[in-house]
């Protein structure tokens, strides 16, 4: 049997510098698809034009370079990309799967109370809220006089039912080559969700799912905080009639508080850390250790090339907990003997 040669791909928003849960979820990226021979597409995902900076895109690329990660086509960046995603967007909407929705996010605030993203443990089950289906079967005059009138809306997809707006359980099961088999709730995976925002920005389900299609991705590895999107996008790869790509949630690396990794831990990011003299290969051997890729080393980590992961990777080598950097990371890193 003739297998199929994997595509992965390297996917930062340019929304802040790279710490060191990019650089682990990037390394293994790199090394799911790098170990077995595989290509890299990097993908600069730059979809929303007021969280996102054209000079951090170049200083993430920078940034992964001096990880010693590579790719092979690209970058492309989302930004580039729009008119596809409209055209995906009408495509949609001609087959009566999309509606306005005109709830503002206040409204649906003060309806729901169900966690958001990046509550709970890292485990990635967290889902959002389920839109309470306000505007799904708005009477077509009322939609009408509503969009005549100015109201501003989003574009919301019908997702198939389960009962109410629930995704249908066939989407409720993800296959994960590091978590094994997860299956979320209907409640998990949230109900009719957005495609475009009322500012006109896409939303993220849709154009990751139509540019892992569109570039011929077959392998997605990346954080479990995104693990409870997978149902969505499972929704939309069958709305698309495509194959979705194998799927590798990785454990989270949380500070030493426990709490995810985001810009204001700015003295982690891989660039201040570089200022601070640390070696790349001191953050691929002590990734390497934490998430059990290696050995623990005489006197703690091995510092390593990304390449000397590549002969023993695997998925299932990953420990699928998440886990906490210590409080002196940067010190530790420093120490890193070659
Ligand atoms: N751009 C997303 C991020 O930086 C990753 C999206 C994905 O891998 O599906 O978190």
């Amino acid at each position: 049997m003739q297998h199929k040669r994997i595509i992965g791909r390297l996917a930062p928003s340019p929304t802040g510098y790279l710490h060191l849960g990019n650089a682990w979820a990037f390394l293994c990226a790199w090394l799911g698809a790098r170990s077995v021979g595989g290509r890299l597409i990097l993908r600069i995902e730059d979809i929303d034009p007021q969280r996102s900076k054209p000079e951090l895109a170049v200083a993430l690329m920078e940034d992964l370079r001096w990880l010693g990660l590579d790719w092979d086509v690209g970058p492309y960046y989302q930004g580039e990309r729009l008119t596809g995603y409209a055209a995906a967007l009408e495509n949609l909407k001609e087959r009566g799967l999309i509606y306005p929705c005109f709830c503002t996010r206040k409204e649906l605030r003060s309806l729901a109370g169900a966690p958001q993203q990046g509550d709970g443990a890292g485990d990635g089950l967290a889902g959002e809220s389920v839109y309470p289906g306000l505007c799904r079967d708005l009477p077509e005059a009322e939609r009408e006089e509503r969009l005549r009138a100015g109201r501003s809306f989003s574009w919301r997809l019908r997702v198939a039912p389960a009962g109410g707006n629930l995704l249908a359980s066939e989407f409720l099961q993800v296959n994960d080559l590091v978590m094994g088999r997860v299956e979320f709730t209907p409640e998990q995976a949230a109900g009719d969700f957005a495609l475009c925002r009322s500012d006109g920005v896409f939303a993220y389900q849709l154009a990751v799912v139509l540019d892992d299609i569109a570039m011929g991705v077959n392998q997605v590895v990346r954080g479990a905080d995104i693990l409870h999107s997978t149902p969505r996008q499972l929704y939309l790869y069958s709305l698309l009639g495509a194959v979705p790509p194998a799927y590798a949630h990785i454990p989270l690396l949380l500070d030493h508080r426990g709490e995810r990794l985001a810009k204001r831990h700015a003295s982690i990011s891989l660039r201040a850390l570089r200022q601070a003299g640390v070696r790349p290969q001191a953050v691929v051997g002590w990734l390497a250790v934490w998430a059990g890729l290696a050995e623990v080393g005489v006197g703690g980590f091995q510092s390593m090339n990304a390449t000397e992961l590549l002969p023993e990777f695997s998925f299932r080598r990953i420990n699928a907990a998440p886990g906490r950097l210590p409080a002196d990371i940067a010190k530790v890193l420093g120490c890193g003997a070659l």
